[in-house]
């Protein structure tokens, strides 16, 4: 088994690494950003079938749905979508049919998080396209974290944490891989419709997400 993966590692090696140690039991996570796009064309290569999960809120843009088969033809990935377990109509009837503004972190609790840590039950090792750059919340990324979850160790492994949105545009172009339009409209990273608007601060490329609610993260990476 080769050594953990340093600040000094290369996402290809980060990636051989976690395969080599965890097998079928590393999967990453991705909502097709191009971080996540030439995440998992690298993994396809390092890893013919290497899995990826997607959760699919209910909320998310037609262009990003669409990614799915777009990736799928693109890259040699394995592609499990996972959904909450209310349907958005069976949430509207309990909790409204605007949570995303009343509550949205209980909203993304139900909608992200809980088929997320489902997902992760099955796991040892998450992959995520976290990189530092993508703002304030993140500067601070480990390559390698090791998580408790459900009372185990679960490994957190962030192979694209140095890069920056440069390094993976040039990636993602060089290798002709597909993205989601939305990217070329002003909206440099897309969640769900309710909660994504055009970036506000141009340094701050998750300053679209949830806009004026004074929150930047969904609760998938600070879940655990
Ligand atoms: S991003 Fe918005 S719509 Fe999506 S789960 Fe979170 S609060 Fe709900």
């Amino acid at each position: 088994m080769s050594l953990q993966p340093s600040d000094e590692t290369s996402p290809r090696d980060t990636l051989a690494w976690v395969f080599d140690t965890y097998g079928d039991r590393a999967a990453l996570s991705t909502a097709f950003g191009p971080s996540g796009v030439a995440l998992m064309h690298l993994a396809g290569e390092v890893n013919p079938g290497a899995r990826v999960f997607f959760v699919d809120t209910g909320f998310h843009f037609d262009e990003t749905l669409a990614m799915v088969e777009r990736a799928h033809a693109a890259m040699n990935v394995t592609i499990e979508v996972l959904t909450p377990r209310l349907t958005v109509e069976e949430q509207a009837l309990v909790h409204g049919d605007q949570l995303y503004v009343i509550d949205p972190d209980r909203c993304c609790a139900m909608r992200k998080v809980e088929p997320t840590q489902r997902m992760l039950d099955g796991l040892d090792a998450w992959v995520t396209a976290l990189r530092r750059d993508q703002g304030p919340s993140r500067a601070r990324t480990p390559i390698v974290e090791h998580k408790q979850h459900g009372g185990r160790t679960l490994a957190k492994v962030n192979p694209l944490v140095r890069w920056t949105s440069k390094d993976v545009w040039r990636y993602v172009i060089a290798h002709d891989l597909p993205y989601n339009p939305l990217h070329d409209q002003g909206y440099p990273s897309v969640g769900c419709w309710p909660c994504t608007q055009a970036a506000t601060d141009p340094g701050d490329e998750r300053s679209g997400r949830w806009a004026g609610k004074g929150k930047t993260e969904c609760g998938l990476h600070t879940m655990i």
